[in-house]
């Protein structure tokens, strides 16, 4: 496996030589309607990014009294925007707003965060992760792969995403029983760890020898960012926490935003 932060690094390139001979300019509109300090760290680093490859970022960040009806509009606005490529909707939103009403009426087509479940695209981290194991030519078929969490945003379309390139895929969560859990862990050779807890898996486990290990949990530990798994796990490959998944799910913000350019939408 590549190192991950170079990876992502040669695919930024690649975008930006692809983007800047385009006719047209490609447009991502993010729309916040929180103050939350973890978003507007996810923001600034996707419009960082965004502006890394030539792509134009436009951050419209509403009142966190806006009405569900005016942020409805605005989504209607951009649904019909042909200078908008695709646009996204930050988590959270305030409570008097109807997540799910507003995932649904985004439009399948610009909806490159995959929100609404008739989207054209996966959500961004499962797919950065397929995305990632398939340019370093990973064989899925036939072999185990475990998911550790259900959430609607990791857990469940990774599933998904892994049963159509035929695996095996087992999914726990946090009515497993321990004794499964390292039943499935030991006799997996892909595992995705999406629960959200520090040191969930250690080394007190017998991993198999290829093992690969894709750690998707955000923690902080006195102020230090660690994912769900301890380093140096005794497996082929891990990801690491930071320089991971995270590069690899906001690449894929990216990827999506090209795919909607491709389909000339
Ligand atoms: P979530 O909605 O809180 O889901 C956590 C999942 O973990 C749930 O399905 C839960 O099971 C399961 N779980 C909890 N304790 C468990 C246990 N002891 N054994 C097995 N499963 C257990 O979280 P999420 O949104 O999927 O995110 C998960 C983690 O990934 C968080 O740390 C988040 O910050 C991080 N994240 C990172 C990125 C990135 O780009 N790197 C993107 C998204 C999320 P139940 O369903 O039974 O409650």
């Amino acid at each position: 496996m590549k190192i991950i932060k170079e990876y992502v690094k040669n695919k930024k390139e690649e975008i930006f030589n692809l983007v800047k001979n385009l006719d047209i300019e490609i447009k991502l509109v993010i729309i916040q309607v929180n103050n939350d300090p973890a978003s507007d760290a996810y923001i600034r680093g996707k419009l960082k990014d965004l502006n890394e490859v030539g792509i134009k970022g436009e951050l419209i960040k509403l009142e966190v009294n806006t009405t569900q009806d005016e942020l409805l509009k605005l989504i209607n606005k951009l649904n019909n925007d042909s200078t908008v490529t695709g646009f996204i909707v930050q988590m959270p939103l305030p409570k008097h707003i109807d997540e799910e009403l507003i995932k649904r009426s985004i439009s399948p087509d610009k909806d490159v965060d995959g929100f609404n479940v008739l989207s054209k695209f996966n959500p961004a981290t499962p797919n950065g992760i397929v995305t990632y194991l398939k340019d370093n030519n990973y064989h899925f078929e036939s072999k185990n792969a475990l998911v550790i969490g259900r959430s609607n945003i990791v857990g469940r379309p990774m599933a998904e995403m892994l049963l159509k390139e035929n695996m095996n895929v087992t999914i726990l969560h946090s009515y497993t029983k321990k004794e499964d859990l390292k039943f499935y862990v030991e006799h997996a050779n892909l595992i995705i760890v999406a629960v959200g807890k520090p040191h969930f898996l250690t080394n007190d486990f017998k991993f198999n020898e290829d093992t690969i290990i894709f750690d998707v949990g955000i923690n902080r530990i006195n102020g230090k960012l660690v994912g769900d798994c301890d380093e140096n796990l005794n497996v082929k490959f891990q990801s690491p926490v930071p320089g991971g998944v995270g590069l690899l799910t906001r690449l894929s913000l990216i990827l999506n935003l090209l795919e909607v350019y491709n389909n000339g939408i």
